[in-house]
């Protein structure tokens, strides 16, 4: 008999999320309260989803392997015929239209079990999200159902060999041929396109007009043939990045999504989930735990006592901050989501959070490096050891999403109104922007207009 978990971690069942806006007594459309919810969820997930192990290396998901997105698909689909998938999506595109209230009381009870997290981003938070602001109602329906049925998944393709940052001056292009949008052009740093089935993929489709201006988004089917599709290899070994290669990828009418030369509306939109998403501050990921092993957060106060140093007080300290910070985080989440809902803060409000996570996972990555010391490469510690191997990708949260710098530019313009950033080819024909030889991209970075 599976234990229940939410007694055991000593949560009350019967507490409604006190950060959010719906109270106990909120009722569903068929009048089910949060607390109902909550327990009805308590009962199904001890039911139908097995626990996470106790060794965070015995889990079975690892981002860059077939076999996991396999499993994933199926925990999805089990989410979804218990009745537990897309909380917080419509229900005309297969979700239950709750509120967020009803996402965080799933949360609370799902911690422990081994659910589909490694869905939430890109696949739900981001590009399902994007489709519901953005799409026609025909992708909608079509790809939100599959991907809430467990049966699509849904990648990024918009950074370039050419540059990340300067999203807007992407070099991919998509022409018009008989009927037909002919793509044609290089993407990269795709996290887990090899296991994807579509992919929003920018494409520049006028060239005449200002850079933004003359973009365009597009739904691509990953296993189309004119697509070469090749895998990255990491420092830390891991192999879920990938780099696209299109040569004459034709595509109807139906993969435009948001409109032709709308592509900078659409991608704003896609780059606002993000944010939010990496921030953890998105209604659309649903779950919480230990996504895979390589995600573990650093469990500061177990490396302090695996490696003897509980007696240290600048140890302690040390550990004290990363504490600190990733409990400021946390509470940060709440308060932007409601304050960019209530209309207090803009929506560039995701970059507080894009921001917070980068400095925070570095500063406490860099701690738990200093805590462990030689530990992390030689010796018996496992907590201490997983610092090192951390440590490798200690960067990726600091780029991933946007990088920090860029958060910083977007928080300074757009929500403390500093004067925007100089960019030599603001308001010139993208084809008269002086690019660099090497790279074919503009010479000057500009911070995403979101
Ligand atoms: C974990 C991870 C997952 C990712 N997943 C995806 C994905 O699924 N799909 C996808 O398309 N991409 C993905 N990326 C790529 C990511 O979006 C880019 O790496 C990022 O946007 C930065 O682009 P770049 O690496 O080309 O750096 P560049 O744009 O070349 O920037 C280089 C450096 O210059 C700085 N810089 C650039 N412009 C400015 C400016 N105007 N002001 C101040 N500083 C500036 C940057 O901050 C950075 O430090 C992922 C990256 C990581 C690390």
């Amino acid at each position: 008999m599976p234990p229940k978990n939410s007694n055991e971690k000593g949560l009350d069942p019967e507490m409604a999320d006190p950060q959010s806006n719906v109270t106990e007594s909120t009722m569903t459309k068929d009048t089910e309260t949060v607390a109902e919810f909550r327990a009805r969820a308590r009962t199904w997930l001890a039911a139908n989803m097995a626990r996470v192990p106790k060794n965070p290396a015995d889990l079975p998901i690892h981002r860059d392997d077939e076999a996991s997105w396999a499993r994933v698909r199926q925990l999805q689909r089990r989410l979804f015929d218990g009745g537990f998938a897309g909380i917080c999506f419509p229900r005309e595109y297969g979700g239950l239209g709750l509120d967020y209230a009803y996402q965080k009381a799933f949360d609370a009870e799902s911690e422990g079990y081994e659910l589909p997290l490694i869905l939430n981003a890109p696949s739900f938070a981001i590009c399902c999200a994007t489709l519901l602001d953005t799409g026609s109602e025909e992708q909608k329906k079509m790809h939100i159902g599959a991907a809430l049925r467990g049966d699509e998944v849904l990648v990024q393709l918009l950074s370039e060999p050419s540059g990340g940052s300067d999203l807007a001056g992407v070099i991919t292009r998509a022409d018009r041929r008989e009927n037909k949008w002919v793509l044609n052009g290089a993407k990269i740093w795709s996290s887990g396109a090899f296991a994807a089935d579509y992919g929003l993929c920018l494409a520049r489709t006028n060239w005449d007009v200002p850079k933004h201006e003359g973009l365009t988004m597009f739904l691509v089917p990953i296993n189309h043939p004119g697509i070469t599709l090749r895998r990255i290899k990491q420092v830390n070994g891991s192999l879920e990045f990938c780099e696209e290669f299109f040569d004459n990828v034709e595509l109807g009418d139906d993969a435009v999504v948001g409109g032709v030369d709308n592509g900078w509306a659409v991608a704003s939109r896609q780059l606002f989930h993000e944010r939010r998403a990496v921030g953890k501050g998105s209604e659309f990921c649903s779950g919480v735990g230990i996504e895979n092993f390589d995600s573990k957060p650093a469990d500061l106060v177990e490396l302090v006592n695996e490696t003897g140093q509980a007696g240290n007080e600048r140890v302690r300290e040390l550990a004290g901050r990363g504490l600190v910070h990733r409990a400021v985080r946390d509470q940060l989440a709440d308060h932007v989501y409601h304050a960019v809902l209530d209309g207090s803060l803009p929506q560039a409000g995701g970059s507080l959070l894009r921001l917070c996570l980068g400095v925070t996972e570095s500063l406490v990555s860099d701690i738990a490096l200093a805590i462990a010391g030689t530990a992390s490469v030689v010796g018996n510690s496992t907590e201490a050891f997983t610092a090192g191997q951390r440590y490798l990708s200690r960067q990726g949260d600091s780029i991933g999403g946007g990088t920090t710098e860029i958060a910083r530019n977007i928080i300074g313009e757009r929500i403390l109104n500093f004067p925007r950033e100089y960019a030599a080819d603001r308001g010139i024909p993208f084809n008269e922007v002086r690019k660099n030889r090497g790279h074919g991209t503009s010479s000057q970075s500009e911070a995403p207009p979101t």
